[in-house]
């Protein structure tokens, strides 16, 4: 039935939504056709994202469209001609199930058929596709369309049920999304299962759609034992020759002996394991296991550690398990989905294939049909079922061994442009409304810069250029200042100010720690000594009651011309006289919402973040892409090489001869402890005083030693800090609340306790620490004492460090390692839980998706064209709540 053309399998997919409302149809009466609504714009949209693959059926989707068009204001009569119409052009695009070709063929069709599960199976619907049949066989009732679905389906669920189901939707107009289906209604899940599914959050066949496979086993070929190579997954069968579980030192240990068809041997070992897998693996069972082959054990012979077993089936002899048609989990590329207590990996395979085959076809694209066009996307219903049994996808699969090739594109594509969209549509929000347009002229600028203590640097300058040129324009400033640390950051945030005040306006500099916040009002006070008009305050927590209040009265009267605090300052106690700037130091710490309610406080202000840690490009793109940005890319002149090195504990003196050396030099020291939690600052402040007066005792017994932690209050930590800015203090023992912002230029080593627990970027901020004076530093990371602190991955971190002090190296390499959510300390970055794309690798995805995005907002600011309304819709939905497409499980 369906012509020929462009890609008939997808068209039909893409129009399958329609087939819902007509399915009702024809079980209720052509006479019931007066409860159907929203006919129009349901044709339209699906229309429309069918059209990418229409192929040369263009001209039968026009005519599609054409019969639906005033069908929702048009009487009966008409209706039921436009729904005659629209099933017999619905035939000639797709093979449409018989109940539902009735309504084209017969017009006059018009006794209600009674809602049961009776309707005859007439034998003309036997050549069904899988496009055409199933479905709603499953999701509401009756008229079972193949005999198949029929004769199983029926029985196990009561038709009175079903039948109030489908009454109940079809009062309110309501098409039920086949999507939603209970898992249940699978075929082959019953109650014991289906409570295994819900507990992990699987309900519905758009659950187990979008539960993608952790990675794939190539399983399509079978090797023998002395086939298989070292250091290689395989798949081998044979039978269960012995098995004992063995009592180590360290607990229990399984051992499983298989002898191939061959009369190879095979070592299985699992060091820890369930009971049942004892009890599936009696001697003389038939089994297949796949996994990792290694060398000898015990001297010689070849073991798989904690293989995938599954039964061969008894008697079947191993036909059967290799033919694709039966089962999914040999002879063919194997997706691995996470483990789920009490549902064999096989049965849950089961099931995946069951929700792939009869539900994929209906999730829909919502991109935009020219997105999917130019970037050659697939189909999502196609890339979701590949994802989980790969066929045209099998080689990519089996090489990557986990999601790749295009179903990965597609789905990660969807996700990032999701985010890119609401990125595009916030820049879009923020510049459409006037702000405030400075006069920021070439002579201010001249003057404020003529009055640092040194030149700026050209990358400096450049930035400076930049952001005038932002305050200038009448609408808000938006912009990302990155630099590594010791960049001089903090001067063009000073230049930003000052031409704001120079206009009446107030600065806002918002810090993520106090620390940090009394550091920038020493340094900013300090570069405007001179300037006596220029009034710097600080605001945050931790001042006194009194001067708190203090402090905001002159923020609210507008004495305070530059106010620096914490998040303190975007609560709603503090009100700014006119603020016209707003400065972010840091700002993945803050997340969207505190930037939100800080550029509350003035109307419309300007905002310049910046970022210390320097982030991966594809991670700022999905953080601050709707941002402007500029890059110091130099540091100012005069700094000297950081020589950093790892010493194991043992080598503890060496590290404290070399800060004995730096000491005698007239030098000064840090010493970092890890920070703790922050329910235990208590622990934090003991770990802290008790390093500090061993090392008085034991290792600098003529140093004065300061501390600071974060049980201080801001009084004490400053006395601290100024103790060991004047150098009246030679070393400073800390938490990381030094992490940020201390600048103390004699200060020339950096010696990091527990290095190996430290993120590297984190690392690379406190190294940042020492290099600022005219003498070369040196960072020390002392690695801990127990091995199991010091595995492989810390070791990796920590080569890193000694290899480079480019900071953007080091964030890259620390992302790889980490992944996003670590890397930018989780929950409040603000950063979303992507399902399917990984930013490290999936940059170029990136790209594409954010230049179609912005693009899309470009040409449709508010999403309202008619082809853009099911992205809408999605957007709406997933935005708020999680953004990702899908699960990995
Ligand atoms: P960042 O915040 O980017 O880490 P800072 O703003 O703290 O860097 O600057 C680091 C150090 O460099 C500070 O001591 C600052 O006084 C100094 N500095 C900044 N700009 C210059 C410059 N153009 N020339 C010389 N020193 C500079
Ligand atoms: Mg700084």
């Amino acid at each position: 039935m369906s012509g020929g053309g462009g890609a008939p399998e997808a068209l039909a997919l893409a129009l399958s939504p329609l087939l819902q409302p007509l399915r009702l149809l024809s079980r209720a009466g052509l006479a019931r056709v007066a409860v159907l609504r929203e006919i129009e714009p349901l044709v339209q949209r699906v229309v429309e994202q069918a059209r990418p693959y229409a192929g040369d059926l263009e001209a039968g989707l026009d005519r599609l469209q054409e019969t639906a068009r005033g069908f929702d204001s048009a009487p009966e009569a008409g209706r039921r001609t436009a729904i005659a119409a629209l099933v017999r052009e619905l035939s000639g695009l797709l093979e449409v199930p018989a109940d539902i070709a009735a309504l084209g063929r017969d017009e006059s069709t018009a006794t209600p058929k009674p809602i049961s599960n009776t309707t005859p199976t007439s034998n003309t619907t036997s050549n069904t596709t899988p496009t055409s049949n199933t479905t709603s066989n499953t999701t509401s009732n009756t008229t079972p369309t193949s005999t198949r679905t029929s004769s199983r389906a029926s029985p196990s669920r009561p038709p009175a049920r079903r039948a109030a189901i489908a009454a109940a939707a079809q009062k309110a107009g309501l098409t039920p999304d086949p999507l939603l289906t209970p898992v249940d209604q699978l075929r082959g899940v019953g109650p014991a299962i289906r409570d295994k599914l819900r507990g992990k959050g699987l309900e519905t066949v758009q659950d187990l759609l979008l539960n993608l496979p952790r990675r794939y086993e190539d399983r399509r070929k079978r090797r023998t034992v002395a086939e298989a190579p070292l250091g290689e997954r395989s798949v081998i069968a044979g039978s269960v020759a012995w098995i004992d579980e063995v009592r180590a030192r360290r607990g229990r240990r399984l051992e499983v002996r298989l002898r191939d068809d061959e009369g190879g041997y095979l070592m299985l070992l699992w060091f820890h394991y369930r009971p049942s897998l004892v009890q599936r693996l009696r001697t003389g069972a038939r089994i297949v296991v796949s996994g990792e082959v290694r060398a000898g054990w015990r001297g010689g012979g070849k073991t798989m550690s904690h293989p995938d077993v599954e039964p061969l089936e008894a008697g079947g002899g191993d036909a059967l398990p290799f033919d694709p048609a039966s089962d999914d989990s040999f002879g063919r590329v194997v997706p691995v989905y996470t483990e789920l207590e009490g549902v064999p990996a096989r049965t849950y395979r089961r099931i995946a294939r069951r929700a792939v085959d009869e539900y994929a076809r209906h999730l829909a694209d919502v991109l935009p049909r020219g997105v999917l066009e130019r970037r050659e996307l697939w189909p999502l219903a196609e890339a979701v079922r590949e994802a989980h049994f790969p066929d045209r996808s099998a080689e990519v699969a089996a090489a990557a061994q986990r999601p790749a090739g295009e179903p990965h594109r597609r789905m990660a594509f969807e996700e990032l442009f999701m985010v890119q969209l609401g990125l595009a549509l916030r820049r879009r929000g923020v510049k459409v409304e006037p702000g405030i347009a400075f006069r920021a002229t070439e002579e201010a600028i001249e003057r404020i810069v003529k009055s640092l203590p040194w030149p700026l640097t050209r990358a400096q300058r450049r930035s400076v250029g930049a952001i005038a040129q932002d305050m200038r324009k009448p609408e808000p400033m938006n912009r990302l200042l990155q630099g590594d640390v010791g960049s001089g950051k903090t001067a063009v945030a000073l230049c930003a100010a000052l031409l704001a005040v120079e206009d009446g306006y107030q600065a806002a500099l918002m810090a993520p720690t106090e620390i940090l916040a009394e550091q920038h009002t020493r340094s900013l006070r300090r570069l405007l000594l001179h300037r006596r008009d220029v009034h710097v305050e600080l605001v945050t927590g931790s001042l006194g009651a009194r001067e708190r209040a203090h402090a905001e009265r002159l923020v609210r009267g507008g004495a305070a011309h530059i106010v620096v605090g914490t998040h303190a300052l975007a609560e709603e106690d503090t009100d700014f006289h006119k603020l016209g700037l707003a400065v972010i130091d840091e700002q993945h710490r803050f997340g969207v919402m505190t930037r939100a309610s800080l550029m509350k406080k003035g109307a419309r202000p300007d905002v310049l973040v910046m970022t210390a840690t320097p982030i991966p490009r594809t991670l700022a793109l999905t953080l601050y892409g709707d941002l402007d940005v500029s890059v110091l890319d130099e540091l100012p002149p005069g700094r000297t090489p950081i020589a950093t090195r790892v010493y194991r504990d043992a080598q503890r003196d060496r590290a404290y001869d070399l800060v004995r050396r730096e000491l005698k030099a007239g030098r000064q020291a840090y010493v970092v402890l890890p920070l703790v939690e922050e329910s235990e600052k208590l622990a934090d402040l003991k770990a802290a005083t008790k390093e500090r007066d061993r090392l008085a005792v034991e290792v600098f017994p003529d140093v004065p030693i300061g501390l600071v932690h974060g049980r201080q209050s801001a009084q004490e930590r400053n006395d601290a800090m100024d103790r060991f800015l004047r150098g009246e203090d030679r070393i400073l023992v800390a938490t990381t609340v030094i992490e940020v912002g201390v600048d103390v230029p004699n200060a020339t080593v950096m010696l990091v306790e527990h290095a190996e627990r430290f993120g590297l970027s984190q690392l690379h901020q406190l190294r940042g620490r020492v290099g600022r004076g005219a003498a070369k530093s040196h960072c020390l990371l002392l690695t801990g004492t127990s091995g199991a602190e010091w595995g492989p991955a810390a070791r990796e971190r920590l080569k890193v460090m000694e290899e480079t002090t480019d900071g953007f190296r080091i964030a890259e390499a620390d992302l790889e390692l980490r992944g996003p959510g670590e890397f930018l300390g989780t929950r409040q970055s603000g950063m979303p839980d992507f399902a399917v794309a990984e930013l490290t690798r999936d940059q170029a995805i990136l790209q594409e998706a954010r230049e179609e995005a912005f693009a899309l907002v470009q040409s449709d600011p508010d999403l309202r064209k008619p082809e853009n309304e099911a992205l809408r819709d999605a957007f709406h939905n997933r935005w708020r709540g999680r953004l990702s497409l899908a699960r990995v499980g």
